[in-house]
């Protein structure tokens, strides 16, 4: 990666470079090495978060709620924080739900979703107090029995699989068949079914979608949804509480990758809210996000073992790999293959440059870190980074395979 595409992924000022060496929040990252005790580790920026929420909110219309989607960065040290900074956290299993419920956010503004949440597992988060994303008929039908036996509704929110969805977003959870949600047109039937339980209604979530970085179809979308929530509202068996719009905002990882505007994605919220108070003076709108709120805090950082010549062709040879970054492997969820932004972190700048691919350890082709990139050239002993891995890295990763030992996690 060249410096000018560094500054571009790196515009905030966390990330810098001193003496030749990358520094994180100011500190160098051989320091931040030596702290981590071994390589390979993940290392997650306290003040960009902080910087962030506060940035984004300064963008979107006050009573905009906003939450953390925990699956993102589950590590309990930054969902402590993100807990300090947000209004809510949205967890999709009960691992999750006692991570944010262990940061003392409030169990009224935690939330679970996900399809196949299991008898116990609704049972807990009623328990808990927790709104309950409700995703089919069965989840209701069990919920009611929940509130009949311990005489305390359980929160529920009617998760919809929206008629429409986000336009080419990565990965698509909304429209047409899905395993997500109740589908819009059942959803009055459902309400009314809603109504008949101990059950107590808060309201609607409906998410379309993930990794999206198109203005227009983010707008479009949350335009959709509130329609949609309006319709639905009619048939309410109360008032409505909560719309959460779900989120879906991206970040830059590729050439070419523009950093969202979110000023127009404000201003279109703000243009929402009268109409969404029209027919629900009630309800909050929860916009919950999670990459595009951690993503760009995180590294990860590996270890140059070998460097191998075959066939006229650098490996850069590493400790880290898919096992331990399955996303910046090409793995998860990317249809084309592209490098994520990689640097040498002890050598940002080396006049010296070549192009070299980073592998992994792995007895697999799979095992990419960066294939054929510009980078500056590196010996053993170097330290491979990989920025925008705040999200999605390593809970999202098969660390099991192969066997080699889980990588460090550290806040600073
Ligand atoms: C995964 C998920 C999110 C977070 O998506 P990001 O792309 O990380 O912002 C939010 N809500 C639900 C229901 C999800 O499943």
């Amino acid at each position: 990666m060249s410096i000018d595409e560094l500054g571009r992924h790196a515009r905030h000022p966390f990330f810098g470079v001193r003496e030749d060496c990358l520094t994180v929040d100011g500190r160098s990252l051989l320091e931040i090495a030596v702290q981590a005790g071994r390589t390979p580790f993940y290392v997650y920026v306290r003040r960009y978060m902080t910087d962030r929420v506060k940035e984004l909110r300064s963008l979107l219309p006050d009573d905009v709620r906003l939450h953390y989607a925990v699956k993102a960065n589950p590590m309990p040290a930054v969902v402590n924080h993100m807990a300090q900074l947000v209004d809510g956290l949205d967890v999709a299993s009960s691992r999750e739900m006692q991570v944010a419920l262990d940061t003392g956010m409030v169990a009224a503004n935690i939330s679970i979703a996900g399809p196949g949440k299991t008898n116990d597992e609704l049972a807990q988060a009623a328990a808990a107090g927790i709104t309950i994303n409700i995703e089919s008929e069965r989840e209701i039908r069990v919920l009611g029995e929940i509130g009949r036996r311990s005489g305390r509704p359980p929160r529920v929110a009617v998760r919809v699989n929206p008629e429409f969805e986000l336009k080419t977003s990565g990965m698509k959870m909304g429209g047409g068949p899905k395993q997500f949600g109740i589908d819009s047109e059942r959803v009055p039937d459902i309400l009314q079914e809603i109504r008949r339980l101990p059950l107590e209604f808060r309201g609607f979530h409906i998410f379309s979608g993930s990794q999206n970085l198109r203005v227009d179809a983010l707008i479009e979308a949350q335009c959709r949804s509130a329609e949609l929530a309006a319709r639905l509202a009619q048939h309410a068996p109360a008032p409505v509480r909560m719309i959460n719009l779900g989120g879906g905002f991206g970040i830059p990882y590729f050439p070419g990758d523009q950093p969202l505007d979110i000023t127009p994605i404000g201003a279109n919220l703000r243009s929402l809210i009268p109409e969404i108070r029209s027919h629900m003076p009630d309800a909050e709108l929860i916009l919950e996000l999670g990459r595009y709120l951690v993503g760009e805090s995180g590294l990860y950082v590996c270890r140059v073992i070998d460097r191998k010549i075959s066939r006229g062709h650098t490996f850069l040879v590493t400790d880290g790999g898919l096992h331990q970054h399955l996303a910046a492997s090409g793995n998860f969820g990317q249809v084309v293959r592209k490098n994520y932004p990689v640097l040498i972190g002890n050598h940002v700048r080396e006049a010296q440059r070549e192009t070299a691919s980073v592998v992994g350890p792995l007895c697999t082709p799979l095992d990419v870190l960066a294939d054929r990139m510009e980078l500056s050239v590196a010996h053993e002993g170097d330290l491979v980074v990989v920025l925008q891995s705040g999200a999605y890295g390593l809970t999202a990763s098969p660390i099991e395979f192969l066997g080699h030992p889980a990588p460090v996690e550290l806040v600073v």
